[in-house]
C-alpha cells in the first residue's frame, strides 16, 4: 500500500477533527479527497506527511509508520501544503536550490532544470516567486513536492483560487504526473475529482462517508432519472407533483421545471398532462446526475 490509515483520530483541544478514519491508497492511483471546508482534509494531509502527529490510530506511507520513521515517510513523500508557504523574495531556482539542499539532492542544477522543464516554469524560472501568479506558484509548490522524486504525492487543494485556464493547466499537469505516481490530492470541488481521480474517498466532519471508483460513485446516481422540462405557458407545481410516476418536482426557472421521476416512461404522462390542459412542451432534457449529488447527499 502506498498509504495506509488505520482508525485515526485526531483531536485539537476539545474539537475532533478526524474520527476513526481508516482508508488505504494503492499505488499508482490519483485519489480525490473530497469535503466541505472545515472537514479534517488538511488535518490528514499534515497527519500523512508527518507535520502534526494523530492523536490515535496509525497512519503509514510505503510501509513506513509516521511515528516510527518519519525520515523515511518523508524521503517517500511530496507534499503541496494549502496555503503553498512559498518564500516570495527567492528567485525561482534559489527556492529550488534550497529544496534542494534539505533534501541533500546530488547534481541538483540538473535536477533543478529537469523539475522546471516537467512543471512548465521555462518562462518565468529567472523571476522571484512574488513576482508570479497564482498558478506560476502552484507550478513552483509541485517542483518543490517532487524535487527528491518521492513515490506519492500530497496536494492540498493544488488549484483552489486559480482561474479558469490556470486550473486546466494544472489539472492536466496533474494528471501527468499521476502516470508515474500515486497521487492524493484534497478538494471541495466536485468537478475536480471528475476530471482527474480515478478514486473519490469523501469526509464529513472527521467521518469517511465514502470510499469508491469515482465512476462506481457516479453510477450509484444513474437509477435516478431528473428531466428538464419546458413548457410554453405556466403551470402549478401541485398540479405537476399530481402527474403519476413524478417523484418530486421544482421550479428551475419561469416555464421550466425540473422533475425527478420513477423511470423513463413517465415521459409520455408528462406529455399527456400537457396535452390535457393545452400547454405545449417546448423541451424536454435528460438531466446527467453529477458526482456532486452524491457529493450533496452524503455531506448535508
Ligand atoms: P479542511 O482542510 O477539510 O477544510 P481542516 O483539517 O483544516 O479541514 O480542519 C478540520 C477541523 O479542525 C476544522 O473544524 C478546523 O477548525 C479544526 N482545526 C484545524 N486545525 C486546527 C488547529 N491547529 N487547532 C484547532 N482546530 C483546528
Ligand atoms: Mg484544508
Amino acid at each position: 500500500m502506498s498509504i495506509e490509515v488505520k482508525n485515526v483520530t485526531k483531536i485539537y483541544g476539545e474539537q475532533k477533527a478526524l474520527d476513526d478514519v481508516s482508508f488505504s491508497i494503492e499505488p499508482g492511483h490519483i485519489v480525490g479527497f473530497l469535503g466541505p471546508n472545515g472537514a479534517g482534509k488538511s488535518t490528514m494531509m499534515k497527519i500523512i506527511t508527518c507535520f502534526i502527529p494523530q492523536t490515535t490510530g496509525s497512519v503509514s506511507v510505503c510501509g513506513f509508520d509516521v511515528i516510527e520513521n518519519p525520515i523515511d515517510v518523508k524521503r517517500q513523500v511530496g507534499y503541496l501544503p494549502e496555503h503553498n508557504p512559498l518564500y516570495i523574495d527567492m528567485y525561482v531556482k534559489e527556492y529550488l536550490d534550497f529544496v534542494g539542499g534539505v533534501y541533500k539532492i546530488e547534481n541538483r542544477t540538473a535536477r533543478i532544470k529537469e523539475m522546471i522543464d516537467m512543471v512548465g516554469l521555462g518562462i518565468e524560472q529567472n523571476k522571484k516567486i512574488g513576482a508570479l501568479s497564482k498558478g506560476y506558484r502552484q507550478r513552483v509548490g509541485l517542483a518543490q513536492a517532487m524535487i527528491h522524486d518521492p513515490k506519492v504525492l500530497i496536494l492540498d487543494e493544488p488549484t483552489t483560487g486559480l482561474d479558469p485556464n490556470q486550473l486546466e493547466e494544472i489539472r492536466n499537469l496533474i494528471k501527468n504526473i499521476g502516470k508515474e505516481k500515486t497521487i492524493m490530492l484534497s478538494t471541495h470541488i466536485m468537478q475536480e475529482v471528475e476530471a482527474i481521480c480515478d478514486k473519490t474517498i469523501i469526509i464529513n466532519h472527521g467521518k469517511i462517508v465514502a470510499n469508491d471508483k469515482t465512476q462506481d460513485l457516479q453510477n450509484q446516481q444513474q437509477n435516478q432519472i431528473v428531466l428538464k422540462v419546458e413548457f410554453d405557458k405556466s403551470t402549478t407545481q401541485k398540479d405537476l407533483q399530481n402527474i403519476e410516476g413524478v417523484i418530486q418536482v421544482k421550479n428551475s426557472n419561469n416555464n421550466t421545471w425540473l422533475f425527478e421521476i420513477e423511470k423513463d416512461a413517465v415521459r409520455n404522462n408528462i406529455f399527456q398532462f400537457a396535452m390535457q390542459k393545452e400547454i405545449v412542451v417546448l423541451s424536454i432534457q435528460k438531466e446527467t446526475q453529477s458526482l456532486e449529488s452524491v457529493f450533496k447527499k452524503l455531506t448535508t
